[in-house]
């Protein structure tokens, strides 16, 4: 091949993940995104774009298709460029998604680099990644997620909510926690620390409590006269498909954020959260490792999950963009992506640079020409291209209203241009 092969964009062929709690029908995203006719009961649940050995997007050339990570490995300094080459060597850092949920995913948590090299060596058949999975969500409407442990005043009060919940914790947790309200940083994390030990531990150590609990509670929100919190609507419609799961508690412990359209929340190693319901595009550093704490009938790893959470309390930071930009960047506190957001009305041009680095662009609406210097194509609405490095500068010129996502390595100094 010549040094010119590099020179130009793209198009990726994509998986998809038909995970039981992805939408359905015709309301779901992913075939609408992609323009093909939804199959009657299917769900569709993810669109992976990346080189994860587990779904690698295919690549095609003038004559065939290759796997993203077989073609990055034999040319990764043409593709990814040198900062990205030298940082993580002959792969692609990142993976990029769209997720679409009609239906919660399980709560969950991602360990650290550390923590996850440790885990793959010691039960690979649970946790077959050795990389740490920072990942940011960004709505594309709206998303319904539980993140981050609630402030302790917050907790306190749910629990003079739910008068069902308290012999469970126990009156020592509360104590704690009516004590910690008022105390420094580290003492509210050792609180929380406690109270989710017992919440999980009990759970294993006896289940009898933890069903009693469960219907005790389910009997208390229905016995209100209007379950009106949303937490008493989701906490019925859970306990109908999970039973007697412990993460139905969570849902009384972790903060529950709405996200509107280009809204992001980053989850960072150690952060417990849960994806209720919505349409997304996330991006994470290139791993599968997740460590479950409930609503899954999958392998929960109760021990591993409570030595990897910070237990930080408060609301998570909330990415929002300007509405008068369209252009937005969502530059989370990691080395391996980022991701940004242009949007272009009809007719119009917008030029972009990759400063040797590598791109993945997704269409999310609209269509254009891409233009580089020897050639161009037409871009449709779901396709997916990627910009390898070696090609330095390339124009997008809008038909129609035009919407992008697109995940690329940050800069390893300073900030993007
Ligand atoms: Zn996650």
């Amino acid at each position: 091949m010549t040094e010119r092969t590099f020179q130009r964009p793209y198009l990726l062929q994509n998986t998809v993940q038909h995970y039981a709690w992805g939408m359905r029908g015709d309301r779901a995203l992913i075939p609408r995104l992609l323009g093909m006719q939804a199959e009657s009961g299917t769900p569709y649940a993810e669109l992976w774009m990346g080189g994860h050995p587990k779904a690698p997007s295919q690549v095609q050339m003038d004559k065939q298709t290759l796997p993203l990570n077989t073609w990055i490995a034999r040319h990764p300094l043409d593709i990814l460029g040198f900062q990205c080459y030298n940082r993580f060597g002959d792969r692609l850092p990142f993976l990029f998604k769209v997720l679409s949920a009609a239906e919660a995913l399980s709560i969950q948590a991602h360990p650290d680099k550390v923590q996850a090299q440790k885990l793959h060596d010691q039960h690979p058949q649970h946790y077959p990644d050795d990389n740490h999975k920072p990942e940011i969500a960004i709505a594309l409407d709206r998303l319904t997620a539980l993140v981050g442990f609630r402030s302790l005043p917050e907790l306190w009060s749910m629990i003079q909510s739910y008068p069902p919940f308290r012999p469970y914790l126990g009156q020592d947790v509360i104590n704690l926690i009516y004590r910690s309200q008022h105390e420094s940083f580290d003492k509210q994390k050792h609180c929380l620390r406690m109270l989710y030990t017992r919440v999980m531990r009990k759970a294993v150590d006896d289940q009898q409590a933890l069903s009693e609990t469960l219907q005790a509670m389910e009997n208390y929100i229905s016995g209100k006269n209007h379950p009106s919190a949303d937490e008493d609507n989701y906490f019925l419609s859970l306990r109908k498909k999970y039973g007697d799961d412990v993460g139905l508690l969570s849902l009384f412990l972790l903060n529950r954020i709405e996200l509107q359209n280009g809204q992001g929340v980053f989850l960072g190693p150690g952060i417990p959260h849960a994806y209720l319901q919505g349409n997304i595009v996330e991006c994470m550093a290139n791993s599968d490792n997740v460590v479950r704490a409930g609503l899954t009938p999958k392998h929960k790893d109760t021990e591993t999950l409570l030595n990897i959470l910070t237990y930080e309390p408060g609301f998570p930071k909330i990415y929002t963009p300007d509405n008068q930009n369209t252009h937005t960047v969502y530059h989370p506190p990691v080395e391996e992506f980022a991701v940004e957001r242009y949007q272009i009305k009809a007719d119009e041009a917008l030029n972009i640079s990759t400063y040797n680095r590598v791109q993945i662009w997704l269409t999310l609406r609209g269509q254009g020409t891409l233009t580089w210097p020897h050639d161009s194509m037409i871009i449709n609405q779901g396709q997916v291209v990627l910009i390898p490095a070696s090609l330095n500068h390339f124009t997008w010129h809008s038909q129609e209203n035009m919407e992008f996502y697109m995940a690329t390595v940050p800069p390893s100094q300073g900030s993007f241009p």
